[in-house]
């Protein structure tokens, strides 16, 4: 009897999806945007700007 050989199905690799973080133009380069579901925050001075909907 033949052996039936299996491929081991291929891993599809994560690729983690490259999003540049957003500084915050008011305290500078540094100080990141906290991403919210709707808009990036700055924790520091307030700012924020709403997300753009594709
Ligand atoms: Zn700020």
């Amino acid at each position: 009897m033949a052996e039936e050989k299996k491929e081991a199905p291929k891993k599809a690799k994560k690729i983690a999806a490259y999003r540049p973080k957003r500084s915050c133009p008011k305290c500078g380069t540094g100080v990141h945007l906290a991403e919210h579901a709707d808009r990036f925050a700055c924790g520091k001075c307030g700012y924020f700007e709403k997300k753009m909907k594709k």
